[in-house]
């Protein structure tokens, strides 16, 4: 669930925003945009892997709400640490050759 805006990092593009396929983001004029509905987070990680500064934090409880830290966050990697294992952002290779999820895909045939 989505968890953190970091006000110090965000840059407000509100891409964010835009992408969120529940709505769960406001914008706010001249600032970053809102958490404004939580609970309709669907845990898709859309909004941290784009998100072009690592300004954003989605817990992998779906259901839970987490209680986070954004130095600690920071400290472990963690802020947009999805876009980082997907390998989207300048100097960073895709990690699609690496999914083996189609050997599910396989299995179920
Ligand atoms: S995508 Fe990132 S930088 Fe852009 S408004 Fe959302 S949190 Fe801020
Ligand atoms: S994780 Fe998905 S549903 Fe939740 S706020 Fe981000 S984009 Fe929206």
């Amino acid at each position: 669930m989505i968890e953190l805006v970091s006000a110090s990092r965000c840059i407000k593009c509100n891409i964010c925003v835009n992408i969120c396929p529940t709505n769960v983001f406001d914008r706010v004029p001249d600032a970053p945009p809102a958490i404004a509905r939580k609970s309709d987070c669907q845990t898709c990680f859309m909004c941290e892997l784009y998100c072009p500064v690592d300004a954003l934090y989605v817990a992998p409880e779906t259901d839970l709400q987490t209680s986070v830290n954004e130095d600690e966050l920071a400290q472990k990697g963690l802020l947009g640490s999805y876009r980082e294992n997907i390998g989207w952002g300048t100097k960073r290779a895709s990690t699609a050759k690496n999914d083996q999820t189609f050997q599910i895909l396989k299995q179920m045939r």
